[in-house]
This record gives C-alpha cells, sequence and structure tokens, in this order.
C-alpha cells in the first residue's frame, strides 16, 4: 500500500525522534508523521498498572528480543551471537522509547569532549596516542552547543546546581564543568543519608562532590512551552518505569501533550520501518510494516531517523545508505566508531547502623565528583588517555522484590531458608554501595556495527552486529576507578561509622576482562553514524545532515564520535535542537547540503 506524501516522516518515537517533531510541528506548518514500531503508551498506563515482576523483572518497556536484538561478537575472528534476553543493553520501544523508562541523570559532557582528538594530541603529543584509536573531533565546539544545553535544561527542568556560570566557580556545584550560560532552571535534589556521606567523605579526601542534576524534578516547574509538572514524589518505581505523576521528564509528558494538539501530527504506533526508499542521492519514502503485517510505503519530502543509535546505523545499513566501515580498510564510514559507556568500582558496600529509607528515592537523586573527569587530576604517565565521573550516596534498597536478598557476604551460604530470609529482611535497607565511575569509552578502529551474516529478525532483515571488546586502556581505567571507589568507600564507613564488606560488583561494567552481554551495563550505544567534518569522516555532518543525502537527518548519539563521561541523552537532545534550527532556518528556505 502507498500513501500520499507528507513533508516530515520520522523513523522512531523515542527522545530524539519526538523532539524534533515538536520543533517541527511548532514552528513550520509541514505535515509530520512519526513511525514508532512499539505500542501507544502514556502517564495513565504507568498510573493504574504498574507492576514489578512485568516491568523490572520481565523488562516490559523493552525491546523484544525475540523480535529484533543485536548480535556481538569480541573481534573479526569470532562468529557472533544474539543477545537473547535483555542484557547489557535494554533498548525501549514505544511512544517515547528508551525515555520513557530512562532514570534521567543529566550531566553535560566535559568542554573538551568536542575537541578530543586536538585535547589529546596536545597532552600526549601524537606518538603517545595509540594507533588502534580512532578519535576524532566533533565537528563542534563548547560555545556551538553550549545554549541547546540550556534549551534542554529548560525543557526537561533539570533540577541541579551550577558549578561554573559563565567562567565564575561555584562551591556545590560541578566546578570543573564548561562555563555554562545560566544557573539551573530547578534547584537540586534533596539530600539522602548516603549522599550525605557521600559529600562528607569526598571532601575530606579533597574532592569536589555536587548533587547531581537530574531530569526527575525535584520542585513543581513549568518550562518553556508551558508544560506544568508536578515535583517528584520519591515513589522509588523510576528506572525502568514511566513516572506516573509526570515529574519525571519523559516524551509522553514533555512532547506529546503539544504535538497531540497539533493537526499537522500524526504518531502511528506499531509501525515498523524497514527500510528508507531512495533514488539519486534523495531519499524518497520509508517503507515499514504496520500492525497487521502489511506492507505500507509512506513517501516524504524528508526522512529523519531517530530509532536509537544501534537502529539508525542498522536502517541506513539495510537501506544501502552511505559507505560501510571495513576495519581492515579502515574505509566506509557507516557502522564507525561504535561505542559504549564505560563504568567501573570496588564491590565495596556499607553496612549502616539504621535504616536507609532507600524506598523513598528518585532517579538520578546521588552525589558525584568530576575530579578525574577530562584529564583533571590524572597522572599523564598513568597510561590513562581519559578519565570519567565518581557518583554514589544514591540507590538506597531499591525496589522491594528485585532488590531483595543484598546480603553482606558470609552471612548466610545459600539465597533460602531461614537464616538467609532473617539477613535478607535486616540487611534490605541498610546496606550502600561504594562510588561507581563512568568513564568515556574512547572509539576504536577494531569497534564497529554491520550487518549480521546469519540471523535475522521476526521479519526476516539481519540482526545488527557489533563487534566490540574492552581493551588493556579500559582495563587500566577500571583498575584507577576500583582504587579510588575503595579510597572513598573505606571513608565513607568511617565517616558514618558503617562497616565495610566487599562483594562482588554487579553487572558488566565492574567486572574486569571482556566485554559482556549477559550482564546489564548501561543502554548508552553510541556511534555507527558519526558527525565529521566531510564524508571521509563521518556519515553525517555537523548538523546531522546525511552527507550524501541531504533529504535524510540522523539524529541521536549515533553521530557521537565517542562516549563522553557520562549519560548521553541531554547531549543527544542539545544536538537535536542543534539539528532543527538548521532543518527550519536553513534547510527549508534553501534545500539542499547545509555543509
Ligand atoms: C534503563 C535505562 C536508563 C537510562 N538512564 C539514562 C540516564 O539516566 N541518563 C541518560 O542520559 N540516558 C539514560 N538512558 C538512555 C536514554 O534513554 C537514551 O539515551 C535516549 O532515550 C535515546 O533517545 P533516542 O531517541 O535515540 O532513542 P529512544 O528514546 O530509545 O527512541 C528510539 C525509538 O525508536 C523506535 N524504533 C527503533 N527502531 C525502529 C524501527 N525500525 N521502526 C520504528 N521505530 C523504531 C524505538 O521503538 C524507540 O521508541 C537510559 C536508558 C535505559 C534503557
Ligand atoms: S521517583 Fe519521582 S520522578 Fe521517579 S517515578 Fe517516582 S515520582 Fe516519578
Amino acid at each position: 500500500m502507498k500513501l500520499k506524501k507528507v513533508d516530515v516522516v520520522i523513523c522512531g518515537g523515542g527522545w530524539t525522534g519526538l523532539a524534533i517533531a515538536k520543533e517541527l510541528a511548532t514552528r513550520t506548518s509541514l505535515e509530520i508523521v512519526v513511525l514508532e514500531r512499539g505500542p501507544a503508551q502514556s502517564i495513565s498506563d504507568y498510573s493504574n498498572n504498574m507492576d514489578e515482576v512485568d516491568y523490572t523483572l520481565r523488562m516490559k518497556m523493552m525491546q523484544n528480543t525475540a523480535e529484533e536484538t543485536l548480535t556481538h561478537r569480541h573481534t573479526l575472528r569470532d562468529t557472533a551471537d544474539p543477545v537473547r534476553r535483555p542484557g547489557h543493553v535494554r533498548i525501549g520501544t514505544g511512544t517515547g522509547g528508551s525515555g520513557e523508562h530512562w532514570s534521567g541523570v543529566t550531566n553535560r559532557y566535559p568542554e573538551d569532549t568536542f575537541t578530543i582528538k586536538t585535547a589529546l594530541k596536545d597532552r600526549f603529543g601524537s606518538s603517545r596516542i595509540p594507533e588502534n584509536l580512532s578519535v576524532q573531533d566533533w565537528t563542534l565546539t563548547w560555545s556551538d552547543i553550549e545554549p541547546f544545553y540550556t534549551r534542554v535544561e529548560e525543557m526537561m527542568g533539570i533540577g541541579g546546581k551550577a558549578g561554573n556560570i559563565q567562567g565564575r566557580l561555584i562551591d556545590g556545584g560541578n566546578i570543573f564543568e564548561g562555563p555554562r550560560s545560566k544557573e539551573y532552571p530547578v534547584g537540586p535534589h534533596r539530600q539522602s543519608l548516603p549522599m550525605t556521606v557521600f559529600e562528607k567523605a569526598a571532601r575530606q579526601l579533597g574532592y569536589h562532590p555536587y548533587i547531581n542534576p537530574a531530569a526527575t524534578l525535584p520542585f513543581d516547574y513549568k518550562n518553556p512551552d508551558g508544560i506544568a509538572r508536578p515535583g517528584c514524589a520519591y515513589c522509588g518505581f523510576c528506572t525502568p518505569y514511566g513516572c506516573m505523576i509526570g515529574a519525571k521528564a519523559q516524551p509522553t509528558n514533555l512532547l506529546m501533550p503539544i504535538l497531540r494538539r497539533k493537526k499537522s501530527f500524526t504518531l502511528r504506533n506499531n509501525a515498523w520501518v524497514r527500510r528508507i526508499l531512495h533514488k539519486d542521492g534523495q531519499a524518497e519514502a520509508v517503507m515499514y510494516m504496520d500492525e497487521k503485517g502489511n506492507e505500507v510505503i509512506q513517501p516524504a519530502d524528508i526522512v529523519i531517523s531517530s530509532a536509537f543509535p544501534t537502529g539508525n546505523a542498522r536502517l541506513l545499513l539495510m537501506s544501502k545508505i552511505g559507505t560501510p566501515y571495513d576495519p581492515l580498510t579502515g574505509t566506509g564510514t557507516l557502522g564507525r566508531n561504535f561505542t559504549h559507556q564505560m563504568s567501573g568500582g570496588s564491590g565495596f558496600q556499607i553496612i549502616y547502623d539504621k535504616p536507609l529509607h532507600g524506598y523513598a528515592h528518585a532517579g538520578g537523586q546521588s552525589m558525584s565528583f568530576s575530579d578525574f573527569d577530562s584529564f583533571n587530576k590524572l597522572d599523564p604517565d598513568a597510561g590513562i588517555l581519559r578519565g570519567g565521573t565518581f557518583t554514589g550516596g544514591g540507590g538506597g534498597s531499591g525496589l522491594p522484590i528485585s532488590s531483595f536478598g543484598n546480603i553482606p557476604p558470609g552471612i548466610a551460604t545459600r539465597n533460602w531458608g531461614a537464616d538467609w530470609k532473617k539477613a535478607a529482611l535486616l540487611y534490605h535497607d541498610r546496606m550502600a554501595g561504594a562510588p561507581g565511575f563512568s568513564a568515556e569509552h574512547l572509539a576504536y578502529k577494531q569497534n564497529f556495527l554491520d550487518l549480521d551474516p546469519t540471523y535475522t529478525d521476526k521479519w526476516g532483515d539481519p540482526l545488527l552486529r557489533t563487534t566490540i571488546d574492552w581493551t588493556d586502556h579500559e582495563e587500566r581505567v577500571r583498575a584507577f576507578a576500583a582504587k579510588i571507589s575503595a579510597q572513598m568507600a573505606k571513608e565513607m564507613a568511617s565517616v558514618s561509622g558503617g562497616k565495610l564488606v566487599q562483594s562482588e560488583g554487579r553487572g558488566a561494567g565492574r567486572r574486569s576482562g571482556r566485554y559482556q552481554t549477559a550482564f546489564y551495563a548501561t543502554t548508552h550505544l553510541h556511534g555507527g553514524a558519526i558527525m565529521g567534518d566531510s564524508p571521509a569522516t563521518g556519515a553525517v555532518n555537523t548538523f546531522l545532515q546525511h552527507w550524501s543525502m541531504p533529504n535524510l537527518w540522523v539524529i541521536g548519539a549515533s553521530a557521537f564520535p565517542h562516549a563522553g563521561a557520562t549519560n548521553p541523552t541531554i547531549t543527544a537532545l542539545a544536538l537535536t535542537f542543534r539539528a532543527a534550527d538548521a532543518m527550519i532556518d536553513k534547510y527549508l528556505k534553501n534545500p539542499g547540503a547545509l555543509a
């Protein structure tokens, strides 16, 4: 079936897709269709029917891996296996995408992230930069992106405290952040007991702690679009849930209320895009399957791909747009510079002598210090090229079912029976972890994306193959993170009078050795359709417009040339707003290549 042509078709109705739809729908009269493969979702779903078994254990909001998943191999020599359960990543589906069940941690990237190659050369000299790195500058600088960070923070109502306003450093904020044009729109979250302990310990060790900026509104707020939301109720059911009162910034409560009022906007759920159709260097339409399994062609003047980084890369590869990356020759840009945010920690836990009330907690409510971000305080001779952020004091006991049974080692020999139950009840709300570390993941020539030659999705299309492994560099970063985390853990135990115990860290990031898909790390994947200053270095230009197809835009963290130290979403949205401005203010007036 072929439908009537529209002005814009957007493939993927998550954070970035609905954000660009909102910009276009409110600032132009263009007819916009968003195709979202997952079901409709709205705030009422979260207030009526949420259940820990469905959402946390059965991962109701995630992509069904029986329908589509990633495959993984460590090296070119290996055969990739499909990831059969949501393991190392939890990719979302349905209206709002992963933006519905995210945690809302919203640190900006350090200032020199965007000029990484230049920064590395200046610090180490070209001869000390490992040959297998594939780092490149991002095509923009801090002053280009800062206004867009501010716009995203104002849209979401980020609660935080600035540490650097126009060069003036402010104690209590992140003094290592790039200069901000203004203060956060909302004040920071209140401090829980473990956050207070984290702050004291960090200060005693000479670090500069701050309350993490978060999209889980600490106070009532009305954003510049006129969307009013209530402050967080600290219900604890934040990740991986939608917020039942709308306090967490989500596409369904910030963008859909505006879009729904626009006659020029249509969202089609259960619409699974399989190809972008193109001719003579122009995108002409997309082909998708509707909920009845019919093949539908939607012609459009402008096509935007916003299907999460891995979805974007896969759609381009399947549509044969751009030159696939070849790791042996280094040619081609599509699939290049695939990265996954790194994490680390020490596995220490502190047992407190009183309950922490950890069930009353919000996503992102935690403390951090950035003394080791970028190159700050890193020994240039320690073999660590880039650092990251230490975060702790969040979490507490967590949810009643899924986090039950976290007990100190050596107390019960099995995880059932009377002794175990007694200990599980006693310690459930008295243990808090040592700080974790989230670090930059540099791009390597050998880590990339392509189409799997064996495995297919439910439509018979090839799955996306990820070829990625950690290197000695990440091993050194993890060892460093473990050292600082242990130092903090000891100080936190001393400050609080708590007892320090060592348990094995959970999660892929905290395990040393090779990249793993069995344990959750983060859903912070980047690259595959990166921005570059020419078609030889990027799939898209600085405005996320495809280099070889000017009416195709590929938005999201797929454009990141490497993984910054912290979580990616506000950076992805800042680039999305910048792309929207370029499209509206330049491209629509004079359609063609903008760079
Ligand atoms: C548990 C969890 C916690 C997180 N916490 C944080 C955090 O604290 N801070 C942070 O910065 N980030 C966090 N993230 C990451 C954040 O959610 C993503 O960075 C963000 O949602 C990315 O926006 P996006 O538009 O690229 O993708 P999404 O928001 O995932 O949207 C992509 C959409 O495209 C749809 N789609 C995919 N393929 C197709 C297709 N072929 N046809 C049609 N539709 C398609 C998907 O169904 C999805 O709805 C978290 C993610 C998870 C899963
Ligand atoms: S903790 Fe706050 S922001 Fe998170 S879901 Fe509950 S009320 Fe919403």
